[in-house]
């Protein structure tokens, strides 16, 4: 007998009658003999309505109060899967993360996992029952509810799978894998059927959001077998394996994009030892977390700094470096954010040279001027203006061939 954890993202459990359809098809694999456990998302759109209301009760919600409020779209599936499997005759029962429980530390809106008690799921399972549980919460050590993250009841499912010891962690959404890049901006992308876990590691970091990263971690950590597939359609979709296959000769397997991304220059900064903890010091201690940073080469004993943040944090991060602008005696304070973030991702590039030059290349047969650049091992990431996003995916997913089913440059 195997154990299964199905999950179902927003877009799949939608409507009644999507909750009706993911019901049969709960129904279906218990009936094979298997034991099913179901996290579920909130209906689509219902944790940004949610949010919304929040918003128009306090410009910056409370955020333990807005754990209470969102965590309530989950809850809402939760039941309805559980009654749609009683009217189909298949025994479920329902539980909130914090029946479960699924211990969080109290990072409210962005809490991490610490233990999950499975005794109360494997008594139910033992007993024949399909278990529901919502995704994206949990509860801190003083009952408090918590939320995950966006996208985090795919955490929730990776880290059920990785405590009842799964056979799988099936994730469930409205495409049928993991695609060489979102087909929602290049329609020739590609389905993958595997990805190795450091390459999906780093799309979903460089804003793949088809899998929330903490998922991938956990998945990871705990040796969880991890799948992507469509709830709509049949296949077997995307598995996320441990080893690279000696037979698969891609450079690249991925593209990746992040639009949420903002920049900041301070010019003229005295070339002074510690400069770079005055200007990002502050910034840290305001919470604000960086992603790439560049210093120029010095000239005339001064420098140039510039730095990238999440845009719902530009403003802030911009007046806080205007202040150490005025304190350091630098010159001026610069910013942008109308910038976006594209990535190719491959363990590939490890062992192959020319792939950076064939991304610039693309790049500059068509016009697009890069803003900053940054790469590691297995990726590359480009900064550019906001209005080349699609053009750049596009083009580089034809330069590396990522629409044919084997890739070479
Ligand atoms: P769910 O509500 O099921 O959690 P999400 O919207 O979080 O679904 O994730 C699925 C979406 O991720 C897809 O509709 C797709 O547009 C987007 N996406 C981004 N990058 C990729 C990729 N590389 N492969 C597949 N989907 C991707
Ligand atoms: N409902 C939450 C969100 O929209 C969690 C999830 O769907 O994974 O982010
Ligand atoms: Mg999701």
């Amino acid at each position: 007998m195997a154990l299964y954890v199905y999950k179902f993202g927003g877009t799949s459990v939608g409507t009644v009658e999507r909750i009706k359809a993911v019901a049969e098809k709960v129904k279906k694999a218990h009936e094979m003999g298997n034991q099913i456990v179901v996290v579920v998302s909130a209906m689509s759109g219902e944790t940004n309505r949610l949010i919304g209301l929040a918003k128009e009760m306090q410009a910056q919600p409370i955020e333990r109060e807005l754990d209470v409020l969102i965590s309530t779209g989950e809850q809402v599936t939760m039941a309805l899967l559980s009654m749609a499997l009683h009217e189909i005759g298949c025994n479920a029962c329902s539980y909130t993360g914090g029946q479960v429980k699924i211990l969080t530390d109290s990072s409210y809106t962005k809490a991490r996992i610490r233990q999950i008690d499975d005794a109360r799921i494997h008594t139910d399972l033992a007993q024949g029952k399909v278990v529901v549980v919502a995704g994206f919460q949990g509860i801190d050590e003083h009952d408090n509810i918590t939320t995950l993250g966006r996208g985090g009841s795919d955490t929730t499912a990776v880290a059920l799978a990785a405590a009842l010891k799964a056979d799988e962690c099936l994730i469930f959404t409205d495409v049928d894998g993991v695609y060489t890049t979102d087909p929602r901006v290049e329609p020739r992308a590609r389905r993958l059927d595997r990805i190795t876990f450091e390459e999906m590691l780093e799309m979903a970091s460089l804003g793949s959001k088809v899998l929330q990263i903490r998922s991938v971690e956990f998945a990871g950590k705990y040796n969880v077998a991890l799948r992507v597939l469509s709830s709509f359609t049949e296949g077997c979709g995307t598995l996320i394996t441990y080893e690279e296959s000696p037979m698969e000769s891609a450079l690249i397997s991925g593209i990746a994009f992040n639009r949420d991304e903002a920049k900041l220059t301070i010019t003229g900064v005295p070339d002074l030892p510690g400069v770079a903890f005055t200007i990002l010091g502050p910034i840290a201690n305001a919470n604000i977390e960086v992603d790439m940073i560049i210093q120029n080469i010095a000239e005339d004993a001064t420098t140039d700094f510039t730095f990238t943040v999440h845009r719902n944090d530009y403003q802030r991060a911009k007046s806080i470096l205007e202040q150490t602008c005025a304190d350091l005696g630098a010159r001026k304070v610069t910013g942008d954010d109308a910038i976006v973030k594209v990535s190719i991702v491959g363990v590939g590039m490890r062992s192959h040279a020319g792939i950076a030059s064939t991304m610039f290349k693309t790049l500059a047969t068509e016009g697009i001027n890069i803003r900053m650049i940054s790469t590691s091992e297995i990726k590359i990431s480009v900064v550019v203006d906001e209005k080349y996003l699609e053009l750049a995916v596009r083009a580089l997913h034809a330069a590396f061939k990522l629409d044919q089913a084997s890739t070479s440059v």
